[in-house]
């Protein structure tokens, strides 16, 4: 994932006119989050070497942990105080934001809760934030450094061997899916840093269930689409079969014009397991 894929993308969602004005909005901040970047020049600071991130990958672990982010901590600083000016503009709840963009150790208690999946207790009450505004735009911050550090440590993972549920630079889950063009093979793609690794196509990649009875797929009419869904944690994940497809596929942009795939999934009791 670069910066330059995530160009290709906003341009052609500048181009999507929803009809639907709660659609049309909610297209118009995700392309403004992605509009988000670090400099061209920057390079993640990464203090663990090489050799220290193929450990942890070997070690089943994913690699980046909140610690190794905070040596970027003024970068995401600086992401967080534009993403939040962002949501502030769609959202008449998000004013509460500003007080995570002060001085103090406020933002950095939300962000590591946010990485390691704990909802924090009381944060809500604190700022008047609600915890889905607040990681939509901790995650909207967080999205550039993170793809930046997975162009550098995704090419060290060892797909043969890492079969988890979690993407191995980050830890974020998958919230889309592709079969490979070659083998039909199941890919996951990190819902935080776009990270793609190879997975099992018979198993849930939320909760392991791999009872072939409670696991299905429905397909569109030209089976360019899947829809994995397990009956064991009522989740699902959007696929795309680039089988099926023609030219490169850009999945920040699919993860958009899949939206109705979302709808239907919510509607029949199933929820997004990313
Ligand atoms: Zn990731
Ligand atoms: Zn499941």
């Amino acid at each position: 994932m670069t910066a330059e894929i995530d160009t290709k993308v906003t341009e052609r969602l500048a181009e999507l006119k929803p009809a639907e004005s709660r659609l049309a909005s909610y297209v118009e901040l995700y392309r403004r989050l992605l509009e988000l970047r670090v400099e061209d020049s920057y390079l993640p600071e990464l203090e663990l070497n090489i050799s220290e991130a193929a450990k942890r990958f070997g070690e089943g672990k994913y690699v980046l942990r909140f610690e190794d982010l905070l040596l970027d901590w003024e970068q995401f600083q600086k992401l967080f105080q534009e993403a939040s000016s962002i949501v502030k503009e769609f959202s008449p709840n998000a004013s509460g934001l500003g007080g995570f963009v002060s001085p103090g150790p406020l933002l950095e208690k939300a962000a590591r809760a946010w990485y390691e999946n704990y909802p924090p207790e009381d944060m809500e009450g604190e700022t008047g934030v609600s915890w889905e505004l607040l990681s939509l735009t901790i995650g909207g911050a967080f999205h550039p450094l993170l793809a930046r550090y997975s162009e550098v440590l995704s090419p060290l993972v060892n797909q043969d061997s890492w079969r988890q549920r979690v993407c191995p630079v980050c830890g974020g889950r998958p919230n889309i899916a592709y079969l490979s063009k070659e083998s039909g093979a199941r890919w996951l793609v990190c819902s935080w840093c776009d990270t793609e690794w190879l997975f099992l196509r018979l198993e849930c990649p939320f909760c392991s269930n791999q009872d072939q009875d409670s696991l299905a797929y429905f397909t569109d009419e030209n089976e360019l689409y899947r829809l994995y869904i397990c009956e064991a944690c009522r989740s699902y994940i959007k696929a795309i079969d680039l089988r099926r497809t023609e030219g490169d596929t850009l999945f920040p942009l699919e993860r958009i014009l899949t939206l109705d795939m979302d709808r239907q999934a919510l509607q029949a009791g199933y929820k997004p397991g990313g």
